[in-house]
């Protein structure tokens, strides 16, 4: 026997010895379970409902590839500030949360889900990104960012993130085809409002207003309660299609459960992609254009050939950037990125202005009023004039 074997017998030898020490010395019963709980009350670890538990198991198939990190357009233009997708799955889901260190990266998450369609494993890494956020404001509210909480207060007092009242009341139209639901952003801007009125009106689409609130989808994006249930709203509004000027209202409508089955939720490009007769006029601007697709029209709602086909049947030329459909990157203005960090929301928008000038677009088209204003407030002489879709059509 070498001396190893020797050390290692004597070890052994020790540790029987004092396991029938242990057998034979009575002990006091204690409940394991709150001794074990004990352990970590100084520590303040959080617990977890049952539904976040869940969510975690299913983030936990995450493998920590860092494939998400090499799509994700915040991360590369944030220079370090973001840590990224690979970053936030590991926090979501290997360890105990650390609410007050994670904050300042998981908050520039712009929940566009860029990072997703490249997943090996189908990691859903916006759903991550909520349900952290949605984890502070549970259980450690004074972590949010300020511009965040100014948004909760808002939601609770006013029944919007931005704390204003409606331009004004739509007419009510016992006719109407469609209930028309403007979004936040848009129903606080009169102009814009007349101005899809009376597109809707030449397209002979009949229309009724609503008493409009939050439909929930950017205060889910934020990680703050849902509002007051606007789905009885739509419901006693009579028609049973819904007609959506925002993307994010398009995805969330879809997703309540209340309205599932009971009315069909559109969003205006489908709507024009549908009746526009091919060879419509459209505005004499600059071509070609290039369409920007909005995070919750294309990887939310699925709807990328639909503002193609009216831009085809108004004859307008489409140049695509390199990074489109399902692969877009956010403008800088999703989930409260421009609102946290309003320097990186426009260095964003400036690269995806930059992207529109590469493929030689001279007016960039997009269908969401928040890409909109991010991308028209970020651009400079030398970028392509900023559109809405709708308003390409003549009038
Ligand atoms: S989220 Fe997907 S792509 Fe990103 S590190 Fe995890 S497994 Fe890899
Ligand atoms: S959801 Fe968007 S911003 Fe967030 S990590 Fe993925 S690509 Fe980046």
């Amino acid at each position: 026997m070498d001396l190893k074997q020797l050390k290692a017998l004597s070890v052994l030898g020790w540790n029987f010895g004092l396991h029938l020490l242990r057998a034979a010395v009575p002990r006091r019963q204690e409940d394991q379970a709150e001794k074990f709980r004990s352990y970590f009350r100084p520590d303040r670890i959080t617990s977890f409902t049952p539904e976040e538990h869940r969510a975690i198991l299913e983030f936990e198939s995450c493998t920590l590839c860092g494939i998400c990190s090499s799509h994700c357009r915040v991360m590369a233009t944030s220079a370090g500030k973001f840590l990224g997708p690979e970053h936030l799955a590991a926090s979501a889901s290997r360890s105990q949360p650390e609410f007050a260190s994670d904050a300042p990266s998981l908050y520039l998450c712009a929940v566009c889900g860029q990072c997703e369609p490249d997943c090996p494993e189908q990691v859903p890494v916006a759903r991550m990104a909520m349900h952290m956020r949605s984890m502070i404001r549970r259980v450690a509210p004074a972590v949010m960012p300020q511009p965040i909480q100014a948004a909760a207060h808002n939601l609770a007092q006013h029944g919007n993130i931005y704390g204003q009242a409606p331009a004004l009341a739509l007419p009510r139209r016992p006719d109407a085809e469609f209930t028309l639901f403007l979004g936040c952003r848009e129903r606080m801007a009169p102009e814009r409002v007349q101005q899809r009125l009376k597109l809707l009106e030449r397209l002979a689409i009949r229309v009724t207003g609503v008493d409009e609130s939050c439909c929930g989808g950017v205060p889910e994006t934020l990680g703050l309660d849902p509002p007051p249930a606007v789905s009885e709203k739509i419901l006693a509004a009579g028609p049973k299609k819904v007609l959506t000027v925002c993307p994010h209202c398009t995805e969330a409508l879809r997703r309540n459960p209340a309205l599932k089955d009971k009315v069909e939720v559109s969003h205006l490009a489908e709507i024009l992609a549908e009746r526009i007769p091919s060879g419509t006029k459209a505005r004499d601007i600059p071509t070609p254009v290039a369409f920007h697709d909005p995070c919750h029209l294309a990887r939310g709602c699925g709807l990328i050939q639909e503002p193609r086909e009216v831009l085809r049947r108004l004859g307008v030329e489409l140049k695509e950037m390199a990074e489109s459909g399902d692969r877009a990157p956010c403008c800088g203005a999703g989930a409260g990125l421009a609102l946290k960090d309003p320097a990186l929301g426009k260095e964003v928008a400036r690269s995806r202005l930059a992207d529109a000038r590469a493929a030689d677009a001279k007016t960039l088209i997009t269908a969401c009023a928040g890409c909109r204003d991010l991308l028209g407030s970020a651009r400079q002489d030398s970028d392509p004039a900023v559109m809405m879709l709708e308003d390409i059509l003549a009038d």
